[in-house]
C-alpha cells in the first residue's frame, strides 16, 4: 500500500507489525500470552480495520508515529485511490493490482 500523504510504499505486514508493536492493548497481550485461541474476526474488526483507516487518513504516521514529509501526490497514489474506491477494504486486491500495473 502506498502512503496517502507521500507515496511511500509499505507492505501490508508493516501495518500488522505496527499493530503488534504499538497498538495491542494490554488485554490482547494477555490473551496471546495465555495462549487462548486468537480470534481473527475480532482482530480484523477491532485492530486491523482501525489501523487501515488510520493509515489511509494519516499515512506513514500511522506506522512510524511521525508525520511524513514532504506530502505529495503521484500517479501511483491517484491510481491507488481509484482502486480503493473500486475494491474498498480488499487491500490484498489493491496491492496486487498496483503490482500488476507496475506502480509499486
Ligand atoms: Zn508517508
Amino acid at each position: 500500500m502506498l502512503c496517502t500523504k507521500c507515496g511511500e510504499p509499505w507492505y501490508l505486514d508493516s501495518l500488522h507489525d505496527s499493530i503488534k508493536d504499538d497498538a495491542y492493548p494490554q488485554d490482547l497481550k494477555e490473551v496471546l500470552r495465555k495462549g487462548d485461541r486468537f480470534d481473527q474476526d475480532t482482530y480484523e474488526r477491532d485492530y486491523w480495520k482501525p489501523k487501515l483507516a488510520d493509515f489511509r487518513n494519516r499515512g506513514c504516521a500511522a506506522i512510524t508515529g511521525t508525520p511524513c514529509k514532504p506530502e505529495t501526490t503521484t500517479t501511483a497514489m491517484a491510481l491507488q485511490s481509484a482502486l480503493e474506491d473500486l475494491l474498498g477494504d480488499d487491500v490484498d486486491g489493491i496491492e496486487n493490482s498496483l503490482e500488476d500495473l507496475g506502480s509499486w
